[in-house]
């Protein structure tokens, strides 16, 4: 294999396809694709997602190159003219998730991130997942938070912050809400014997 560089798969980034890539220029569809290194979704040149940031996208002459080098077709945009299924689509919102949940999310990024609109991401994920995003979300987060409170002497400010939660007094309202103590109460159940590798 040649270096990437070499590769005839790559096409070369050209103010022309920029240009095409910001308008969502439909004349361009089928002469070039683009894929975009963050998300690893690859589109047309219409397609009317966000734009991404230049230095992020790679040019593709076809689909099945983007295919090849591992990126996914838009679910929004359709690359291939096929459908995602919607159980591939909500297993690439759910990992995005999983590796992210520090940061700050919302239903509307996450809609941004996986090319669909925010109200069927919720729906779709719902179905399939039997919770929504944003639940899902506050269940990793309460999670790492417990492990925090289990396994360290972080502030509970500190672990709200560590887990994507910028508001202490939310945090600890939902986390009495959802886990039924608050996190001082839980610490101090651990540490008195009261709770036992709880797990979920
Ligand atoms: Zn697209």
């Amino acid at each position: 294999m040649e270096s990437i560089q070499d590769n005839d798969d790559y096409g070369v980034m050209t103010d022309e396809k920029w240009q095409a890539i910001i308008s969502n220029d439909a004349s361009y569809n089928n002469i070039f694709f683009y894929a975009v290194k963050t998300t690893k979704i690859f589109c047309k040149p219409s397609c009317k997602s966000r734009v991404p940031n230049k230095e992020n996208v790679c040019i593709f002459h076809n689909a099945q190159q983007a295919l090849a080098a591992k990126f996914r077709p838009c679910k929004r945009c359709k690359p291939t003219n096929e459908r995602l299924p919607d159980s591939e689509w909500v297993t690439q919102v759910t990992q995005y998730i999983d590796k992210n949940f520090t940061e700050k999310l919302t239903l509307e990024t996450l809609g941004d991130i996986a090319h669909g609109s925010p109200y069927h991401l919720q729906r779709t994920f719902k179905k399939l997942n039997g919770i929504t995003p944003v639940e899902y979300i506050q269940h990793l987060r309460l999670s790492a938070a417990k492990e925090y409170l289990r396994q360290t002497n972080k502030s509970i400010e500190e672990i709200a912050t560590c887990v994507g939660i910028t508001n202490t007094p939310y945090f600890i309202t939902l986390f009495k809400k959802k886990i039924g103590h608050t996190p001082a109460q839980y610490r101090q159940m651990i540490k008195g014997g009261e709770i036992i590798d709880e797990k979920g």
